[in-house]
């Protein structure tokens, strides 16, 4: 079995309709990236996989979707304005652009680097002499702060607008409603408030296809809990129950590990961070992080807003500020995940086969439906089933070329299920299953495929 490589994953997707470049015809633009029609049902099932689990089949957790743009107050309230900025150098010579404490915790380790100011970082790259890791010079500009976020502006006439951002993270737009949500649904403590949406972040370094891009969607979810109760055993409880998810949609158990966050790389808000890796073609990367958030963004917003921001515990008419726990899936991660995870190749007759594994719940397509000619006789019993089962399932009909490549097809878009319906189909009412896996072929009757895609 030959290793996946992102390579082959990029291909594959172009070919099979999961993920083009963005503005392909143009000659793409920088890290976009367009979902196909494969890969947006795939994202979609991932998406709604997440929905079910944490939303739909949990009482002590809601939804919401809240705007991207939000007014301004809430990223000075976040820190987000003041903190979440990259410091920032070129090399004088080849005009390569580096993290300046990232070439630094190289050289020294993060101990050195950590709480350190702008002039610090440009002082220390000087007196250590770091080299530019492209040229190998040693010629740097001054470190410079980078906001991530996307600038832009509210209003026709550019210089009387007001400027706005669009959203680097989903949370924010749960904390701005948590007295709204808490109140209108009666919601008890502890509880949580998921969202799925897209988030901007004008990264400096995106790349590895959509592993890191500067537009794409997060699953996050608030899950506000007294601060006088076991946090350690809740954050311990989030940790696990994410990973579970990971391993229900089909990855593997092998490919994930949790790592936590040293305290000098801890976000502006936490004091407890543990990521869940995915090991990638290039290396052990964040798939996930899960944060303890303490109050932080409660206590901002209260203080910004005005507004009181605090929970009354019905039980003891106590008033209290929750604490916040939270799991921040990528949508757009874990749909890349899931493919490479899936990305499998095998031998049949001689020949190599390309299949994506996925989890029959979350593959595009749900089963295909062939005749195995072109012949009116077998398209029509073909399509009366095509039109049953697409009630229940994804399903596709297909009935040009060979067979074989028909079925090769369909092993690279990852469908669990092929039906072939032939001439003895016309006799019998039956028609053959071939499992995607196995390659196993069975013989069942037309009455009972659904039941047999449902086990
Ligand atoms: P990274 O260090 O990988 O850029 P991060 O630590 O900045 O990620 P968080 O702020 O913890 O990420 O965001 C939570 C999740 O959102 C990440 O684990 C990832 O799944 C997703 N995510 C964050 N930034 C991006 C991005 N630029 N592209 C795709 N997904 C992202």
């Amino acid at each position: 079995m030959s290793k996946v490589t992102m390579d082959k994953i990029v291909a594959l997707c172009k070919r099979r309709g999961f993920v083009f470049p963005g503005s392909d015809i143009y000659g793409g633009f920088a890290s976009t990236w367009d979902y196909g029609p494969y890969g947006i049902q795939l994202k979609e099932n991932i998406k709604n996989f997440w929905w079910k689990t944490f939303i739909l089949q949990r009482e002590d957790i809601v939804g919401i979707d809240s705007s991207i743009l939000m007014n301004p107050k809430t990223w000075e309230a976040s820190g987000h304005i003041g903190n979440f900025a990259d410091p920032l150098m070129d090399c004088k010579n080849c005009k390569e652009r580096v993290r300046g404490d990232h070439i630094l915790e190289k050289e020294l380790g993060i101990e050195a680097v950590a709480g350190k100011s702008l002039d610090q970082i440009t002082a220390l790259v000087k007196e250590h002499k770091i080299k530019c890791p492209k040229c190998g010079k040693m010629d740097f500009t001054e470190a410079r702060a980078f906001n991530m976020m996307f600038k832009t502006h509210q209003g026709v006439i550019e210089e009387t607008s007001t400027a706005v951002y669009l959203r680097p993270e989903t949370a924010q737009g749960i904390f701005v409603n948590f007295k709204n949500i808490q109140q209108s649904c009666r919601k008890k403590i502890p509880f949580g408030v998921g969202q799925v949406g897209k988030s901007f972040r004008n990264e400096i370094t995106p790349g590895n296809f959509t592993f890191r891009t500067r537009e794409f969607e997060q699953m996050e979810i608030e899950y506000f809990i007294d601060p006088k109760s076991d946090i350690k055993k809740s954050f311990e409880e989030w940790k696990e129950l994410s990973k579970k998810w990971y391993m229900d949609l089909g990855i593997k158990e092998k490919n994930l590990r949790y790592r936590e966050h040293d305290k000098d790389e801890l976000s502006h808000y936490s004091t407890m961070t543990f990521d869940i890796e995915y090991e990638y073609p290039f290396g052990w990367g964040e798939l996930m992080g899960v944060a303890y958030r303490g109050c932080f963004d409660l206590e901002q917003h209260q203080k910004f807003s005005g507004k009181n921001m605090e929970y009354l515990d019905p039980q003891t008419n106590e008033k209290y500020l929750p604490h916040v726990i939270e799991p921040a899936f990528g949508l757009s991660r874990a749909t890349l995940t899931v493919l490479i995870d899936a990305y499998d190749e095998d031998e049949i007759g001689g020949e190599t086969r390309v299949v994506m594994r996925f989890d029959p719940k979350i593959a595009p397509v749900r089963v295909a439906i062939f005749p195995l000619m072109k012949k009116p006789e077998l398209s029509k019993v073909a399509r009366s089933i095509f039109d049953k089962l697409k009630e229940d399932f994804v399903v596709e009909y297909d009935e040009s070329g060979a067979i074989g490549k028909r079925y090769r097809r369909h092993d690279e878009i990852g469908t669990p299920h092929c039906i072939t319906v032939d001439f003895d189909s016309l006799e019998d009412d039956s028609v053959t299953i071939r499992d995607r896996d196995t390659l196993k072929q069975d013989r069942i009757k037309i009455s009972e495929i659904k039941e047999y895609l449902t086990q």
